[in-house]
């Protein structure tokens, strides 16, 4: 986006954990956001009392995520709610995660599919459920941490690009050497070596820019 457009159309909480939440709230507070789509889940935290003052505050549109729903974005672009847990088992870190948002957006030929931080539990729901997940660009869930990226969900999803995103010299050694292994076959790009990085799609070529 140029540095002068303060406007979006959409933004997706995953899940209200601190590392997804945290950077949204700062967008809420610098951008006008048309919707949000977010999953019923709450938290106690101040950083999502202070997302929930902002939407309100700023009548922002809120949708909350159903598997299911389909989001029309024009240009022939949409996006596919695979999965988001409105009651998840239990308030713990894993249960939460594991309700977060699934998301498949595609344009033609090319598709990205965003895990969140879901674990193989979820990832096996998907595949049982025989869900739509094939695509060019997977956005690996949780940050590389072992628990995710079964072998069994990589041989549906098929990815040809891989993108982590993991803090520099983060202290969970995310992402693993072993989810590194698993995707021996695709490319791959890491924030924390390249930084943000960019994709662009016209439906049938991909381009891919990172910051460093
Ligand atoms: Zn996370």
């Amino acid at each position: 986006m140029p540095f002068w457009n303060r406007n979006l159309d959409l933004i997706i909480l995953t899940h209200p954990h601190l590392d997804h939440l945290n950077g949204l709230v700062e967008v809420l507070q610098r951008y006008e956001v048309k919707q949000i789509l977010a999953p019923d889940l709450k938290s106690a935290s101040p950083a999502y009392q202070e997302w929930l003052n902002l939407i309100q505050n700023k009548n922002i549109a809120y949708l909350p995520a159903l598997a299911g729903q389909q989001i029309v974005l024009g240009g022939g672009a949409g996006i596919n709610i695979l999965d988001s847990a409105s009651t998840p088992m239990s308030d713990r870190q894993s249960d939460i995660e594991n309700s977060g948002i699934v998301a498949r957006l595609s344009l033609n030929k090319i598709s990205f599919l965003f895990t969140a931080d879901i674990s193989q539990e979820a990832e096996a729901k998907l595949i049982n459920r025989r869900a739509d997940l094939a695509s060019t660009v997977l956005k690996i869930a949780h940050h590389g941490a072992l628990t995710s990226t079964s072998p069994d969900f990589l041989a549906v999803v098929k990815p040809q690009i891989a993108a982590i995103s993991a803090g520099q010299d983060n202290s969970f050694g995310h992402p693993t050497r072993e989810v590194l292994a698993r995707l021996k076959d695709t490319i791959i790009y890491r924030t924390d070596t390249s930084g943000t990085i960019e994709f662009t799609t016209d439906g049938q070529q991909l381009w891919v820019k990172t910051e460093k």
